[in-house]
């Protein structure tokens, strides 16, 4: 006789995994692919991960891997070749100068982040993330012990971070800010000006930075600045290959910061995941040490595919700012239904295309797409919606 556990005893789980809430993005995609599997023709605009295939000298760094045996673990903190890749990227990128030592490599930028947060945060302690933000941040700072306080920007400014607004959200249990840009889910791109004045505040009030910048190279006629070269001291970036070099499945991230938070970080992994997967470090070298073509033509795609989403979304009276950076738009769906969640499960059930609502987000009475997909699926995407 089976049986299905958990029907006659379940255990206690702990007052903090009931608070955590599951990840809307996450979510959204697995139900689309649930529905293509069921045969229902859903078109997916929810996955935040490039249409492309990884690049073929990338796939054959990995191949070359497995092949010479380097299939062991490595160091937690990732393999010297590929830290040192990724200190010569940002001299080279970014004018930043880091040892390899200060860099730690993850299993994706989800796990970055999250070493960080618990390498950061004592119970109480505040966390200022300018909104609409990636659903994950206010999860992973409450699982840390943290307290998440959005920072509102609005979509008539296209998401411009107000820093006089980010200095009056800070209180005696402010320590960090999290910035990321180009932004998830508002393509917001900071000018530098306002990373510079982000660093200077960070410098005046004692704050430490997360700085995410997994999608510094998807930005349209912008330079990317990062408030690293403003305030070293007080920054931590996130990066990682999953959008720069269509790898999101290899889960590989990184941070890179002060060395006695590193250090912290790399004790929370070596207690937890080890090191990341070998073969995909590799991978990951042979990405950063040189995908300049790729990014290119990636970059090129993305922006005829954002100008198409946006010209086309605005004409459908979905109001939608032309974002800068990344590759998720927000559209107003209040006239297909006031809330936004209830507008998803209209577009999803009558126009069969799946979108993430924007609750999560903090970005009420929209919802956002994400157009790393084909320029002909985007005008399938549009004909439905127009139908709709
Ligand atoms: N970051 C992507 C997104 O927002 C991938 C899914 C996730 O990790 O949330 O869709």
């Amino acid at each position: 006789m089976t049986s299905q556990p958990g029907t006659t005893f379940s255990p206690r789980l702990s007052e903090q995994v009931q608070r955590l809430r599951p990840s809307s993005t996450i979510a959204v995609t697995s139900r689309a692919l649930e529905m293509q599997r069921m045969g229902i023709d859903v078109l997916s605009m929810a996955a935040g991960e490039p249409d492309f295939d990884t690049p073929a000298h990338v796939v054959a760094a990995a191949k070359a891997a497995i092949d010479a045996g380097k299939t062991r673990y490595t160091q937690v903190q990732g393999i010297p070749e590929l830290r040192e890749a990724i200190a010569a990227k940002l001299e080279r990128e970014n004018g930043l100068s880091y040892s390899p030592d200060a860099v730690t490599v993850g299993n994706g930028g989800k796990q970055s982040l999250f070493n960080a947060f618990f390498a950061l945060l004592d119970p109480g302690d505040e966390v200022l993330i300018p909104a609409p933000y990636w659903v994950s941040y206010p999860e992973m700072v409450s699982f840390a012990g943290g307290v998440p306080v959005a920072v509102p920007t609005l979509p008539q400014d296209g998401y411009r971070l107000d820093v006089e607004a980010l200095r009056a959200a800070i209180t005696p249990r402010t320590r960090l800010i999290v910035l990321n840009s180009p932004g998830n889910p508002t393509g917001a791109v900071f000018p530098e000006e306002t990373v510079r004045a982000v660093a200077e505040l960070a410098q005046e009030r004692g704050l430490f930075i997360v700085s995410d910048e997994m999608y510094e190279h998807i930005i349209y006629d912008r330079e990317h600045a990062s408030v690293a070269r403003f305030a070293p001291d007080h920054t931590l970036i996130i990066n990682g290959a999953s959008k720069a070099y269509a790898m999101t499945g290899w889960r590989i991230g990184y941070a890179v910061g002060p060395l006695p938070l590193i250090r912290a970080m790399n004790a929370i992994q070596g207690q937890s995941t080890s090191n990341a997967s070998s073969v995909s470090q590799w991978a990951a070298t042979a990405a950063i040490a040189d995908s300049r073509e790729f990014i290119e033509m990636a970059r090129g795609r993305f922006q005829q595919r954002r100008d198409r989403i946006v010209a086309g979304l605005n004409a459908l009276g979905l109001s939608t700012p032309t974002p800068d950076g990344a590759f998720y738009v927000l559209a107003d769906t209040t006239r297909i239904h006031a809330d936004e969640l209830e507008a998803t499960r209209i577009i999803l059930d009558e126009a069969k295309v799946a979108v993430v609502p924007g609750t999560d987000f903090l970005a009420p009475g929209r919802v956002r797409l994400s157009y790393a997909t084909s320029l002909e699926q985007i005008e399938r995407v549009l004909e439905r919606l127009r139908e709709l």
